[in-house]
């Protein structure tokens, strides 16, 4: 039996864990004591994943070392091999170095500059931007707009830039895998519909996209990876401008919230693929059956989260991440498939009703 040891032991390390079950691999999970995956895995390692002092004896128990999450000591790592590869981790871990990445290799992207101080903006007045945090923030918590009168001078400590502001018509997504041996599959797009107020509603799959947009995605991903060298799986967050531009807007070295559909709608998932890859092994058939929506559950205890599927609701699979509820923290998805995709987005409407019930 192979054993695979994760930087990490969160929601995505449950779901990769579930998927190593039927590959005949074991998990070996670095993280604290409370985290998800330690109650699936074979072997665990309890301790910050940040701290490098864990890494070797991690790498000890495992054929091959990977990452499930990004918040890691990379000079830590020195000799050990880890999937992706350091100088891939390097770039991916910081979201200036991936806009950077993307110049160097003419792949569209908004335009950016790195901002040291308040006058770097105040010099740009005609410029409406978004500032971004390099890295530390996820799910919008490391973006502000400018002007803004709430950041204080030593937010520009932080490494920071500033990207041109898009009038976004469509956000997308695609999930890229790529093994050693140099074999790509990439799934089918997912959109990710965004409420009023810019939070992300829901996602679906496919896309609601032309043919050739998904080709143009493929083709982005494909150049990703192979100029990267990359071995593992990788997210790639698309904006499809209103002027109809296609941009990348970032990338995570793992599986990704618009890939979890992946599961239930697909048949593989992007969970098979970090071992596949991981492995060097030929990579799964990523071909879509059914129409997919997910519904991220947001701060509900467990007994909510159990309580939203009724009978009647069909194709609903619930994933509860073994978290405990704390406002705004993801606590859970439900993936709802069908043949078609009205049908998906429906049923999870009809969920979306009840969780205001709680709220
Ligand atoms: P995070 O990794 O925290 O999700 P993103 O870079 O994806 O950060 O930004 C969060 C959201 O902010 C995006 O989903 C999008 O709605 C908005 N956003 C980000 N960059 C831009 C931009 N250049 N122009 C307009 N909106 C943006």
């Amino acid at each position: 039996m192979k054993k695979l040891g994760l930087i990490g032991a969160g929601q995505l390390a449950y779901m990769i864990c579930e998927a190593a079950k039927t590959w005949d691999v074991a998990c070996i999970c670095l993280d604290k004591s409370d985290a998800p995956a330690h109650r699936l895995c074979q072997d665990r390692i309890v301790g910050s994943t940040n701290d490098g002092t864990k890494y070797t004896e991690l790498a000890k128990k495992s054929d091959v070392l990977t990452i499930e999450i990004e918040k890691i000591d990379l000079e830590a790592l020195g000799d050990l091999n880890i999937i992706p590869n350091e100088q891939c981790l390097k770039i991916l871990c910081n979201k200036y170095l991936q806009k950077e990445f993307l110049q160097e290799n003419k792949i569209p992207s908004a335009p950016f500059f790195l901002v040291t101080s308040r006058s770097d903006l105040e010099r740009n007045k005609d410029g409406s931007f978004v500032l971004k945090l390099a890295s530390g923030g996820y799910d919008g918590r490391g973006v502000f707009t400018w002007p803004n009168s709430d950041l204080k001078d030593d937010f520009f400590h932080s490494q920071v830039y500033a990207e041109e502001k898009q009038e976004i018509a469509k956000e997308l997504a695609m999930i890229v895998s790529r093994n050693a041996k140099g074999q790509i599959a990439s799934f089918p797009a997912t959109e990710m519909q965004m409420r009023e107020d810019k939070q992300l509603d829901y996602l679906f799959s496919p896309a609601a996209i032309e043919e050739t947009l998904n080709h143009q995605m493929q083709d982005i991903c494909k150049n990703i990876v192979t100029k990267l060298n990359y071995q593992g799986v990788l997210a790639i967050e698309f904006f499809l401008t209103k002027s109809g531009e296609l941009l990348v807007n970032e990338m995570a070295p793992r599986p990704h919230n618009s890939g979890h559909h992946t599961i239930e709608a697909c048949e593989s998932s992007q969970f098979d693929h970090v071992i596949a890859s991981a492995f060097d092994w030929d990579l799964p058939s990523t071909k879509q059956n059914q129409a997919a929506a997910v519904l991220n559950l947001i701060g509900l205890s467990k007994e909510q989260c159990e309580s939203l599927l009724e009978p009647e609701i069909r194709g609903a699979y619930l994933h509860y991440y073994h978290k405990a509820a704390r406002p705004g923290r993801k606590v859970g998805h439900i993936c709802f498939v069908a043949q078609r995709l009205e049908d998906a987005v429906e049923n999870l409407k009809k969920v979306q009703e009840r969780i205001k019930e709680y709220a």
